[in-house]
């Protein structure tokens, strides 16, 4: 059988796919062949693919890094159901547990090993060396990258898997990389002439809304109005305080609404919401990491996102089915200034109050929004969505002048005492 036929075949044996979406085949095809990639794919473009497919085609155990223990064991549960053998090796297990993987991992029983970052670091003289792996796989390595949005030290240390297995392939998969995030995760993993791959983050089922200046009532009242029109659909509200996502919660239940709170009871609310026992979720950002639910139906930012990452990953999480899905923000002004606050006290001032101000930028743009998102992406869009607010109701352009004058006469006849009271 041809290479081809032989990852369809598999594709359709193990996963129950008639084919593979765009990049998915190329990607399986580079990495089957022993080289390195980056892996650029929205979150729901079908990431896990890429480096699961090349595992069972390749000899030995394809070890894949995860930064969380929740996504790992929904994964290794996803792959024993469709008869994949795998396993997560990880400090939540006892050590019988570990033990019986280890052993497994040296006879070469198991097809996957997931393993967190710092596990991986402490086996890479020991289990590593004993059993013969197939692959590396670095999933959300945006994580190894000062310059990524959720830089976490546990991976930075990556870069000596290839300088110690240099015939293993490395494949990095992130959702979310700018171009120097990008170039620095190359570097810091010493990929060896990498090929990137970069899907089209374009997801015109997701509609795009902003909603400027509004106060807590009238959040709460467009929330209300907003599920209304959406009955019995499943959302997920992102504020930026856990008291914040308790208050939505309340104010919704108190509408009859089956809402819960994420992460306070976490595997609870993460349970109930895939299996369709709430309705809505209100979290903060750490929810949805790894979330398989396709039918999220719409996404709220109660607050601004503190990057246009972020955000993107956030709204990511809706309509992975590829159905029809809406997303709304609320801009305030006071959202800003406590995010640039946060920003301006952080370790890496310019490059976050950079992110910042294209967040800033998206919510206040008077084009076309998925251009502005597209673009931060680096992929120009060639016309209008039609599937944002300011594409259905574009800006009406007028003359200001005079009332710029006046206004500007009534900041200096109060000088400048009185607040905008946003
Ligand atoms: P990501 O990790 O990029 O967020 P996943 O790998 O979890 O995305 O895939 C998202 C969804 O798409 C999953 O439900 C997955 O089963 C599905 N999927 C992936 N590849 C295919 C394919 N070739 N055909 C149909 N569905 C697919
Ligand atoms: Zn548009």
């Amino acid at each position: 059988m041809d290479k081809s036929a032989s990852m369809r075949e598999t594709l359709k044996t193990y996963f129950g796919y008639d084919s593979f979406r765009p990049l998915q085949e190329e990607i399986i095809r580079h990495i089957l062949g022993g080289n390195d990639a980056l892996v650029l794919m929205p979150t729901g473009g079908g990431k896990s693919i890429c480096y699961q497919l090349p595992a069972l085609l390749r000899e030995g155990t394809a070890v894949v890094v995860s930064p969380l223990i929740s996504l790992m064991k929904d994964q290794v549960e996803a792959l024993c159901a469709n008869g994949i053998s795998a396993g997560a090796l990880n400090s939540s297990n006892d050590e019988t547990e570990n033990a019986a993987l280890r052993r497994a991992c040296m006879e070469g029983k198991l097809k996957l090993l997931y393993i967190s970052p710092e596990k991986l670091l402490a086996e890479a003289n020991y289990l590593l060396r004993d059993m013969h792996v197939s692959l590396f796989a670095i999933d959300e390595a945006h994580c190894i990258s000062q310059w990524g949005h959720d830089f976490r030290p546990e991976y930075a240390q990556m870069g000596i898997l290839h300088q110690q297995f240099p015939q293993v392939p490395v494949i990095a998969l992130t959702a979310t990389a700018d171009k120097i995030t990008r170039e620095d995760i190359i570097k810091q993993l010493h990929l060896n002439h990498p090929r990137i791959f970069i899907s089209s983050f374009d997801r015109p089922n997701l509609s795009l809304t902003v909603k400027r200046g509004y106060q807590q009532k009238e959040k709460s009242k467009a929330i209300i109005d907003f599920i209304a029109r959406h009955p019995g659909e499943s959302g997920i509200i992102y504020c930026m305080s856990r008291s914040k996502t308790e208050s939505v919660a309340q104010m919704l239940q108190k509408q009859g609404i089956r809402a819960a709170v994420s992460p306070t009871r976490r595997d609870e609310a993460q349970d109930d919401f895939i299996n369709d026992r709430v309705q809505v979720v209100c979290a903060t950002i750490a929810f949805g990491m790894g979330i398989d639910k396709s039918n999220v139906r719409w996404v709220i930012h109660y607050n601004l996102p503190k990057s246009i990452e972020s955000f993107y990953q956030e709204i990511g999480r809706a309509g992975r089915d590829g159905m029809p899905s809406d997303t709304l923000l609320f801009y305030s002004l006071s959202d800003l200034i406590l995010l640039t606050k946060f920003a301006t006290d952080s370790g890496q001032q310019s490059i976050n109050i950079e992110k910042l101000q294209r967040m800033q930028q998206y919510a206040e743009s008077d084009i076309c929004r998925r251009r502005i998102l597209l673009s931060y992406f680096g992929e120009t869009a060639t016309h209008d969505c039609g599937n944002c607010d300011v594409c259905k109701n574009p800006p009406e352009r007028f003359d200001g002048t005079i009332i710029v004058q006046k206004a500007l006469s009534a900041i200096v006849r109060t000088e400048q005492q009185i607040s905008t009271g946003v």
